[in-house]
């Protein structure tokens, strides 16, 4: 059998809990064969992985995943083999880092406003002076007994919707597969099924990103139903996308996700690393 991969896991320097050297050690200990670094809307934790890959032997391919608009629901969009030292990418991705700064405060005032005595500096405290997200303050949340897991603290109070989302300022879709595409970088729709859309309404859609310049879909994900990837695999097809897979690994901020297998049914071949690299 061969090694499988995961192109999709967060460090510490956004939402994860492990260290960008951590992910890499953990993953040689599970047996993949490479991974990667795909934090929101951030680079820092991608020379640390390339260095830790290099030092112990595992293949790390720089990532980000940036959240765009999409009134209707979640768009992110993953960037492979992204040019991280780029001015352009630093200068967009401070600019993404200045609207979450201006976000998390409200969030906190509307959770206040609600009753449930939380501040700021807890949430930074989670976030250990890295990119400051949603997860963290759900971390607190439940830290302080007010709900049970991090998704108990979304569907109650941080998902969209819910009485303490607040929505935060974005790229378009364009702006962000563009920002991806400028260093020679690979643009990717993740997890595609948190769009909410079905039938014709994700045809339209996937036409109108690959006008952008789209190169794939994140096909292979752990809440995926084998209809939803047939279908996505059509579409890849349909529109000559690469297919690409990964878990969505957050460490113990999305307990029952496992790196390299999700919830167990996610074993993404290394075969797709190598049509990602011919398509650069
Ligand atoms: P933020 O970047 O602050 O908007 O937070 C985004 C993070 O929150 C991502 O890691 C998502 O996986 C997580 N997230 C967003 N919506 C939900 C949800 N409904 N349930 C669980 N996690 C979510
Ligand atoms: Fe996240
Ligand atoms: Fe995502
Ligand atoms: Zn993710």
């Amino acid at each position: 059998m061969t090694k499988p991969i995961d192109l999709h896991i967060h460090t510490t320097a956004s939402d994860g809990t492990f260290s960008a050297k951590d992910v890499v050690s953990f993953s040689l200990a599970k047996g993949l064969k490479a991974i990667a670094i795909t934090d929101h809307d951030t680079i820092d934790g991608i020379e640390e992985a390339l260095v830790a890959g290099k030092e112990l032997g595992l293949e790390v391919i720089p990532g980000v995943e940036l959240s765009v608009e999409f009134p209707k629901g979640e768009m992110h969009i993953l960037g492979y083999f992204i040019d991280h030292k780029s001015l352009s990418m630093q200068k967009n991705l401070k600019m993404l880092q200045e609207h979450r700064d201006a976000r998390n405060p409200k969030v906190i005032e509307k959770l206040q406003d609600l009753g449930l005595k939380v501040s700021l500096e807890e949430a930074e405290a989670k976030a250990g002076g890295k990119v400051l997200g949603r997860p963290h303050i759900a971390a607190v949340l439940m830290d302080k007994g007010y709900v049970d897991s991090i998704q108990e603290a979304f569907d109650k109070y941080l998902a969209k919707g819910k009485p303490a989302y607040e929505p935060k300022e974005k790229l378009t879709p364009k702006e962000g597969i563009q920002l991806i595409k400028e260093g020679g970088g690979l643009a990717i729709l993740a997890h595609p099924k948190h769009l909410g859309l079905e039938g014709e309404e994700i045809d339209r859609l996937i036409s109108e990103l690959v006008a952008f310049g789209l190169d794939g879909i994140e096909v292979y994900y752990t809440t995926h139903s084998p209809a939803e990837i047939e279908s996505y695999e059509k579409l890849c097809q349909k529109y000559q996308l690469l297919a690409t897979g990964g878990t969505d690994f957050h460490g113990n901020n999305k307990p029952d996700i496992k790196l390299g297998e999700g919830k167990g049914n996610l074993e993404v071949p290394y075969e797709l690393v190598v049509k990602l690299k011919a398509a650069q």
